[in-house]
């Protein structure tokens, strides 16, 4: 018995598994906890700031893009956009959507809120939307999000936003004014 009467001609461009999309489910379902996590994390990678000029970002790049890719990929099935949007997408990766769209969904989503495309697939604005109604910063998806550099593709972006945080602090406290 099909699940819809949707059945694409071909096969989707973005093939996934089964077992992807119920850890995906998950962290959405979860993701006050994993902004708790993602917050404490980024904190202590802003604290590294010195390790990271020390050793340098670019040679720092390859050990932790390592790290990144295995946590994101089992937790959010990541596709390492190198610019993430998790913490403003409700723990949804935005990636998934087989269009990328990165800010809300197309006028294709099927009445059970299952993806245009993949009918089989929840769309992942569906669920952003639901994940984000969980989180403290939930209204961050609201915001409006950039086209996507793919220069940066593959590029860790743990350590982008962590070198983004550590120039705004430099910044703030060169603005701050002298007692
Ligand atoms: S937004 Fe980009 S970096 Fe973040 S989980 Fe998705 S593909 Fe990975």
């Amino acid at each position: 018995m099909p699940r819809s009467a949707y059945q694409p001609a071909s096969r989707s461009p973005v093939t996934r598994s089964r077992a992807f999309y119920s850890v995906r489910l998950w962290s959405v379902r979860h993701s006050r906890g994993l902004e708790r996590i993602y917050k404490l994390l980024a904190g202590i990678f802003l604290k590294l700031h010195p390790f990271w000029t020390f050793v340098g970002y670019k040679r720092a790049e390859k050990p932790v893009v390592l790290v990144e890719k295995a946590v994101k990929s089992f937790l959010f099935d990541c596709r390492m956009c190198g610019q993430c949007a998790l913490s403003d997408t409700g723990m949804s990766c935005p990636m998934n959507c087989p269009k990328s769209l990165r800010n809300g969904p197309c006028g294709g989503v099927r009445a059970n809120g299952n993806c245009e495309v993949e009918p089989d697939m929840p769309c992942v604005w569906v669920e952003a939307w639901k994940g984000s109604r969980h989180m403290r910063a939930g209204d961050n998806i609201l915001k409006v999000q950039p086209p996507v550099d793919h220069s940066w593709r593959g590029s860790s972006a743990w350590l982008r936003a962590t070198a983004e945080a550590a120039e705004e602090k430099a910044a703030a406290k060169e603005g701050a004014p002298t007692s």
